[in-house]
């Protein structure tokens, strides 16, 4: 067999290193626009500080919303589709550092020594995925007790959604014996500890970044269907959306 054969999308067999990922991973985005709005967010980001000088900016989150296209994946690369398209949280975490990395290396040029000190959890990386077929394999049937290990098609029918709620993205916290250490969260159920002193730390509450969602409660595209099925109960399914994932259209479908 030839080794210079693309994997299909639904072969998973092809593992690569994490370092091996991220440079394929790097090439994508530079061969596209995503890398433009990574360098556009970067320029913000050292923008605010450099005019407010305030330590609390240079601590700010850098929210990145990355639409990836399924065609252009296909396109370029079909071993990152495989990835992302199978082990689609291992590929966040990759891409979390690797675009950590594409920032730090945009602010080490910036003249702003204290940005040189860019924690990696300002940096929130949120993938929209878009265009995967309805394939065999890929569509998500909610109906059997099988839910899939990677990303999949959700054909469905939306029956309710709550108004949008709010969920934090970026908190920081510091230490009140005067520890002099800060502690950048995501969500958070209570107040962490301080690595120094071990005593629980309090927030910066003005410095919380907040993001939207919505949850969705969705049906089987079979409890539709004709003929209509009888005597047979559906399960409904939970859905959360985050960001500006959710549009509403004129057509009340999502
Ligand atoms: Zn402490």
């Amino acid at each position: 067999m030839s080794t210079n054969q693309p994997p299909s999308l639904l072969d998973n067999s092809t593992f690569l290193t994490s370092f091996a990922e991220q440079k394929l991973l790097e090439n994508f985005l530079r061969g596209t626009k995503l890398m433009k709005v990574i360098e556009d967010k970067t320029e913000q980001f050292i923008n605010k500080y450099t005019a407010s000088k305030k330590p609390e900016d240079a601590r700010a989150p850098i929210v990145l919303d990355l639409t990836l296209h399924y065609k252009d994946l296909k396109e370029r690369s079909q071993t990152l589709l495989c990835f992302l398209t199978f082990e689609p949280i291992e590929f966040l975490d990759s891409a979390k550092y690797l675009i950590y990395s594409l920032i730090k290396t945009i602010v080490k040029d910036s003249s702003n020594t204290i940005l040189k000190t860019l924690h990696c959890e300002q940096v929130h990386v949120r993938f929209r995925f878009m265009g995967l077929p309805l394939e065999e394999g890929l569509v998500y049937d909610i109906t059997p007790n099988s839910y899939p290990g990677g990303l999949a098609v959700l054909v469905c029918v939306l029956c309710a959604y709550t108004e949008p709620e709010f969920y934090t993205i970026q908190s920081i916290w510091y230490c009140t014996t005067g520890c002099q250490t800060n502690l950048i969260k995501k969500e958070v159920t209570k107040a962490p500890n301080c690595y120094n002193c071990a005593r629980p730390m309090s927030e910066y509450s003005a410095l919380r970044c907040m993001g939207k969602y919505r949850l969705l409660k969705v049906f089987p595209i079979r409890s539709v269907s004709t003929p209509r099925v009888f005597n047979k109960i559906f399960r409904s399914q939970i859905v959360h959306l985050k960001g500006k994932i959710f549009k509403k259209k004129k057509t009340n479908t999502y």
